[in-house]
């Protein structure tokens, strides 16, 4: 399992949603305050960007806590759109950067949250790594963004143990799902933020409840049911 964040609004710095914030992804990698599957995140991090149009990523196999490079690098980034994620490596999937959150189809910034039976995956050459997230984000890009609340209403059937928190940003919308997991929203005045546990005490965040397609937008925030069987 793992934590995730995703920010669409006015550009802000990566430094200001992961590092800065008393309970932000960097406190979320070693002290979760929500996390029901494992303890915390040290497996790798990762975080896309929108620049223009174009997503640009920065991962690890390395816990946050301990990239100095990127703590001094981050608070001169800037972007409008932002996904991020700390990893919680499931038993048997590698540790490598290329299995950490957010994969990408060049357009998209995806991030899974959760554990999904490889074997239920069809096998693709499509995928940035061989654990389950990278194997169903692929999955996901070949379906399209467009159609991921079936997407992953038919995971959930092939393994209703599955956990299915998905958060996709394309630089001007963001879709999420709850299928198993925490995920809170915080309207700001300069954007939204989607986040597996609140960063801070604000009590402004919003429980998304489960089983929800997310829909980001123009300061919209939009909130289906999704019916698994
Ligand atoms: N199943 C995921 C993995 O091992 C667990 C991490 C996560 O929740 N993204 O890649």
């Amino acid at each position: 399992m793992c934590r995730h964040l995703a920010w669409l609004g006015e550009p802000v710095s990566p430094a200001a949603l992961m590092l800065d914030p008393p309970s932000g992804l960097l406190v979320q990698s070693y002290a979760p305050r929500r996390q029901k599957h494992g303890l915390m995140n040290a497996d790798g991090w990762g975080v896309g960007f929108f620049d223009g149009g174009v997503p640009r990523r920065w991962r690890s196999a390395a816990p946050l806590w301990g990239d100095a490079s990127f703590a001094s690098v981050a608070p001169a980034l800037s972007s409008r759109c932002v996904v991020a994620a700390v990893r919680s490596a499931s038993v048997g999937m590698p540790v490598e950067a290329s299995a950490s959150a957010p994969f990408s189809d060049g357009t998209w910034l995806l991030s899974h949250n959760g554990l999904v039976d490889r074997a239920i995956l069809p096998a693709t050459r499509d995928a940035e790594s061989t654990n389950d997230s990278a194997l169903l984000a692929a999955l996901i890009f070949d379906r399209g963004l467009d159609a991921l609340g079936q997407t992953i209403v038919a995971v959930a059937a092939d393994d209703p143990n599955a956990r299915l928190n998905i958060l996709a940003a394309n630089g001007s919308r963001i879709v999420a799902t709850t299928w198993g997991d925490t995920l809170s929203v915080l309207r700001r005045d300069d954007g939204v933020v989607l986040a597996s546990e609140p960063y801070d005490d604000d009590p402004a965040w919003e429980e998304i409840p489960d089983r929800h397609l997310v829909e980001v937008a123009d300061a919209h925030v939009h909130l289906t049911p999704l019916k698994g069987s």
